[in-house]
């Protein structure tokens, strides 16, 4: 059985979603050739203890307990990089991923940002990923099953000669950054059987299309957590947490609208995204 969310739960996810985004506009402020991604992680991290909000990803479970508050992946890594010492350079694309709990409810979202300059096919790259959420987002407003946004997701991706990862998918979410259904990007005849559901009022999913230039494929490293693809070939990552409403899908992790902005206190440098 799906959680449906009330239109107040809605409301209260959407506080939570605002400052995902802040979050992830401090982190974008700080991309830059020379910077480490441990240096990001702990802007957010700090912005996420004087917002008093509580970090979803830090400790969360697994081999050993995930050490950081964003997952940070260069390159050729997929999600789940651990942020460290690594120096950005110029040319290097960079997903951050990143979530909190306000009040009991949870936002989960994710960007990739080139760094500098970057050769035309990893611009593609960009551009296919965040292309394929914002489909997905239009298409949750006129089709009834997500397998039907699922299948038309794959095809976009396909038309662009990349491949979506099957291994990792999104997810409900609500008071626990992970709940029922599974959200593939993809979709199989045995999703369509099985596991597919109704895009219905009260629905709150997190969609994270995560798109390689070669194989599909992914391994892990040796750290347990990083992902990264089988061939070396960069991957990218856009999420958005995204609520069905009677007035169709409202993203809860976009920027504020006019008349949300009164509610900002945190250092807004841009309300584009
Ligand atoms: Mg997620």
């Amino acid at each position: 059985m799906l959680k449906l969310k009330s239109s107040r739960e809605i409301e209260a996810m959407r506080n939570a979603g605002l400052v995902v985004w802040e979050a992830h506009q401090i982190a974008k402020g700080l991309v830059r050739p020379g910077i480490t991604t441990g240096e990001i992680d702990r802007a957010v991290e700090e912005f996420f203890l004087e917002k008093n909000v509580i970090p979803l990803f830090k400790g969360v479970p697994g081999p050993v307990p995930f050490p950081a508050v964003c997952c940070i992946s260069v390159n050729e890594e997929v999600v789940h990089g651990i942020p460290g010492s690594r120096k950005l350079q110029e040319g290097d694309i960079i997903s951050i991923d990143t979530g909190c709990k306000l009040k009991g409810w949870c936002g989960d979202c994710a960007y990739t940002h080139a760094v500098g300059h970057v050769p035309d096919d990893v611009q593609n790259l960009l551009d296919c990923t965040s292309g394929v959420l914002q489909l997905a987002i239009k298409l949750m407003g006129s089709r009834n099953r997500w397998g039907d946004v699922a299948s038309e997701m794959a095809t976009f991706v396909r038309d662009y000669g990349f491949s979506v990862v099957e291994n990792f998918v999104g997810h409900g979410i609500g008071k626990n950054m992970h709940e029922d259904p599974q959200v593939p990007n993809f979709c199989s005849p045995s999703f369509r059987r099985k596991h597919d559901f109704e895009l219905e009022p009260g629905l709150v999913i997190a969609v994270e299309p995560m798109v390689n230039m070669g194989t599909k494929k992914v391994r892990v490293l040796p750290d347990f957590w990083t992902q990264s693809t089988n061939d070396g070939k960069y991957s990218a990552h856009f999420e958005h947490t995204i609520a069905i409403t009677d007035g169709g899908p409202l993203v809860l992790t976009a920027a504020p609208q006019s008349g949300e902005e009164k509610e900002m206190t945190g250092v807004v440098t841009t309300t584009e995204g």
